[in-house]
């Protein structure tokens, strides 16, 4: 690996050093250690981990591939997120497990702003907000919520799973709401009182608010109590009443949090039919004390609530706003406010108040318009795992990945004068993983070449030719032939995955045996598990893994117990069969809650796993 880090060790380091910098320009307390190492270590289990002096990072963070720049900003940020711990963790330390978010939600919310402040990543709220919020948003509606800072963690067993989307996603963008409410000078005034009197100590959730109020007039209790000992997500829902020359917005909410939010009125341009105009950004309060006043001027053809992402609430728009949306929403001008609108769009999908066909459409029409690789990135993966793969029905699958393959075409025919290197390289994994049919795939494969670029790197072989297995367009001679070229670990994984991908028998049964058998002696690693269980499980082989929906809930407990916390997350996230999206699967999942007593982790995994089920199935009847 030692030439790939090389190769990125400037970049990795002038991010270590302005992040530093900047640290210290927030924080009075200065860096509290001797010394300061990253280490990029083989099959870490979690993103990274903030020992005191020495971070430990995946090593999938060191790259071999061509990767966008969203994923070296992802890196940049990760860098950030656990610099931003030897302050809030590390000097300053939570006194129990119930307050995990003064580490997890701080370090989240310092990694986003500070790398905007401090690097050439100037626009990482965009990627907070198609990538990350979406993941506490999910948390936030499932049975297995909890408030940001909860009030009863009994054990090390129930903390760990409690480093999830609410006290990483939600609790930032809490945070977020609070810089907005609070205004950041008196926010970094609380926080340095709070290291100042907590400094080498332990502190918790009253403790920080106290540091808070004793830099604003504001009630930051009641603030905290709303925010912090809540859950559930806040819908505010607009609506304009017009008139001749004036218009009124009122904000209603479903909810009990004050909200402090951005308003956006966005006219149509005369010049130019597609684009949208500013014409005003407003702050306002939700709720409102008194009645909206009315604005002067004509109806906008769109108004966006929370425009800047600075609050964290579901938002529904008017239905005009949605009509201009749904044609124009390349057309909004800032990466930020787009990023809201397809956030709208996508928790509509999810709540059943927009057809999945309908978001699909949206997809085709105005991602090939979009130069933000976070939002491609985002709203495709939306596409194809949630939209094609589990809210559409299998016959309603095949003309979804048609359309997808057309979208990523356009991509691929838009960025051939290679001037959107990372924007392509979206466009072709994309390709890749909704082929129908294998030829044009694999023709790169035997090619080594997308015709025009990019030359297929080992990341982009092992995943066409895992799509190849899916198909039954390969083999196990190829296979391992791919795999003498490329015995890295990487190269293991792919292997794996793609052997547990191939439509056998056989093959399913190897995999099965290597994820679920009982012989200790031939465990797979927690990564080589991870690969096995992507592979295993694809929508096109329905009829070839229905008999492995029902052992699954038997051998998945069996293997949590066995094999504890790590490998019970990794089969409750990656070996359970998503794309079974019926009743039956419903059925079983809620027995084997009921009966088998599965561990902690595997239990919350599965939980979750089959809530998302009953959306399916809920969107699907919608
Ligand atoms: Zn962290």
């Amino acid at each position: 690996m030692a030439p790939y880090l090389d190769a990125d060790a400037d970049e990795l380091l002038d991010i270590t050093r302005a992040c530093f910098d900047r640290y210290h320009e927030k924080f009075e307390e200065p860096y509290p250690f001797d010394s300061y190492d990253q280490a990029f270590v083989p099959e870490f289990n979690a993103g990274a981990m903030e020992n005191p002096g020495l971070v430990t990072f995946r090593d999938e963070f060191v790259y071999r591939s061509a990767v966008t720049d969203t994923e070296r900003q992802t890196r940049a940020m990760v860098v950030a997120h656990e610099m931003a711990h030897m302050w809030f963790g590390d000097l300053v330390t939570l006194t129990w497990w119930d307050d995990i978010w003064l580490n997890e939600s701080f370090a989240e919310y310092m990694g986003y702003q500070t790398l905007t402040e401090a690097t050439r990543f100037t626009d990482t709220w965009t990627d907070f907000g198609v990538t990350r919020k979406p993941w506490g948003y999910d948390a936030d509606q499932r049975p297995s919520t909890h408030p940001v800072a909860p009030e009863n963690v009994q054990d090390t067993a129930s903390a760990l799973l409690n480093f999830d989307g609410i006290s990483y996603a939600k609790g930032a963008s809490a945070l977020r709401q609070l810089v907005a409410w609070l205004g950041e000078k008196d926010f970094l005034a609380g926080i340095n009182t709070h290291f100042r009197r907590h400094r080498f100590g332990n502190a918790r959730l009253a403790d920080f608010i106290d540091s808070l109020a004793s830099a604003t007039e504001r009630d930051v209790h009641a603030w905290a109590d709303a925010w912090l000992r809540t859950t559930g997500v806040d819908t505010l829902t607009a609506s304009v009443d017009s008139r001749p020359g004036q218009w009124t917005l009122a904000l209603d909410r479903t909810g009990e949090r004050p909200h402090r939010v951005t308003v956006g009125v966005y006219d149509r341009d005369l010049h130019d039919g597609r684009s949208l105009l500013l014409r005003e950004r407003y702050e306002t309060d939700v709720p409102q004390d008194t009645a909206p006043e009315p604005h002067t001027g004509t109806r906008p053809a769109l108004v966006v609530p929370n425009d800047l992402d600075l609050t964290y609430a579901k938002i529904r728009l008017d239905d005009t706003s949605l009509e201009t949306v749904l044609r124009g929403l390349s057309g909004i001008p800032d990466t930020l406010t787009r990023a809201v609108v397809w956030n709208t769009l996508r928790d509509m999908v999810r709540d059943g108040e927009l057809a999945p066909a309908d978001h699909l459409a949206t997809a085709a029409a105005h991602l090939p318009e979009e130069t933000d690789l976070a939002l491609v990135q985002g709203v495709l993966a939306f596409a194809s795992v949630h939209i094609a793969d589990r809210y559409l029905t299998p016959d309603q699958r095949p003309a979804a990945l048609a359309t997808l393959t057309e979208l990523c075409r356009d991509l691929i025919r838009r960025t051939e004068d290679g001037d959107h290197p990372g924007l392509r390289l979206i466009a072709v994994r994309h390709r890749i993983d909704t082929a129908a049919h294998p030829d044009a795939i694999a023709a790169w494969l035997a090619e080594g070449i997308v015709p025009g670029g990019p030359e297929l790197d080992p990341e982009l072989r092992w995943r066409v030719l895992a799509r190849l297995a899916v198909l039954g367009a390969t083999d196990e001679a190829a296979i391992a032939a791919e795999l003498a070229r490329d015995p890295s670990a990487t190269g293991q994984e792919g292997a794996a995955r793609c052997r547990a991908a191939l439509p056998d028998e056989d093959a399913k049964a190897r995999a099965w045996d290597a994820m679920f058998g009982s012989d200790d002696r031939a465990d797979l690693s927690n990564y080589l598990f991870t690969a096995t269980a992507q592979g295993f499980w694809q929508p096109e082989q329905a009829d070839l893994v229905r008999p492995y929906v029902a052992r699954y809930f038997k051998d998945a407990v069996a293997v949590a117990a066995r094999r504890g916390p790590a490998i019970a997350e990794a089969a409750g996230r990656w070996a359970f069969p998503v794309h079974a999206v019926d009743a039956e699967t419903l059925k079983l999942g809620e027995k084997c809650l009921r009966k088998a007593d599965p561990i902690p982790a595997l239990r919350r995994k599965l939980v979750d796993q089959l809530d998302d089920l009953g959306r399916a199935l809920r969107v699907q009847q919608a």
